[in-house]
């Protein structure tokens, strides 16, 4: 049987994310995702110690999402560049929280034969685990499962990258379906023999043309298709909702889970 903890895609403002992670605790959440999507908002490092200290007496996991404008494989130098050091930045400040998983979009194609893409990327990643060797950081990469399909992170990208890298993982439940038009459990749990999985889901809208669309709350007969593929798997799972009300997304989840 899995273990299994749910939480929200936010930690909110800096002055309320205490009060937030004990509204967590006393939800039954055992995850949380501080969503750095716009920006590395958490900036003080003492005040990062501080949050992380309280997750951790109250059993709460923190993750990272790292800002959307990031490509590791760019034609352009200084975006490649730029990009690492706003996932860095995310590794420092995750340090002081105790967040080890750090999510990103790892970039796209740009044009280039997917297997061009995936070899610059694997590039970078290894060169981004030197640097947070170097420096000490104890924090997971966990390049994301995309959902639109002439961006990098199909369940092969990924999977081989954290093969070949040893870097972790985001399996997104809802990019999977926008993607390939269904979960693909099966693919997943092949592909992804890691004894921990980080996750995301929601509801989506997505267009069979381009793929994912937007985030929409999550239909109770969705989680639990995919609460039902995922519980008996012997892992550790974390899952974090990215619906737009997250906070009672994944209260559903957890009550259906419980139940
Ligand atoms: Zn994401």
């Amino acid at each position: 049987m899995a273990d299994i903890r749910f939480g929200p895609s936010t930690l909110g403002p800096v002055n309320e994310s205490i009060e937030n992670l004990k509204e967590y605790h006393k939800r039954g959440f055992r995850t949380c995702e501080i969503a750095f999507t716009y920006g590395v908002y958490i900036k003080d490092k003492e005040k990062a110690k501080e949050i992380g200290k309280v997750a951790k007496e109250l059993g709460i996991k923190l993750s990272i999402h790292a800002p959307y404008y990031v490509n590791l494989n760019s034609k352009e130098k200084e975006k490649i560049e730029s990009s690492k050091k706003r996932i860095l930045d995310c590794c420092e400040i995750g340090h002081e929280l105790g967040a080890e998983d750090i999510v990103f979009h790892a970039g796209f194609y740009s044009g280039m034969k997917p297997e061009e893409a995936y070899e610059n990327i694997k590039r970078e990643i290894i060169d981004l685990q030197k640097t947070i060797k170097e420096k000490g950081f104890q924090v997971n990469l966990c390049p994301e499962i995309m959902g639109k399909k002439n961006v990098f992170g199909s369940i092969d990208d990924i999977s081989k990258l954290a093969k070949e890298t040893g870097c972790h993982f985001c399996i997104d439940f809802a990019h999977t379906l926008a993607r390939y038009n269904e979960h693909k459990f099966k693919e997943l749990i092949k592909a992804f023999p890691q004894n921990k999985w980080h996750c995301h889901f929601s509801g989506i809208e997505y267009s069979e043309e381009k793929g994912e669309r937007k985030h929409k709350q999550t239909e109770k007969e969705e989680w639990q298709n995919v609460l039902s593929h995922i519980k008996n798997l012997d892992k550790e799972i974390s899952i974090v909702s990215e619906a737009p009300d997250p906070w009672s997304d994944a209260e559903v989840a957890l009550s259906l889970y419980n139940n």
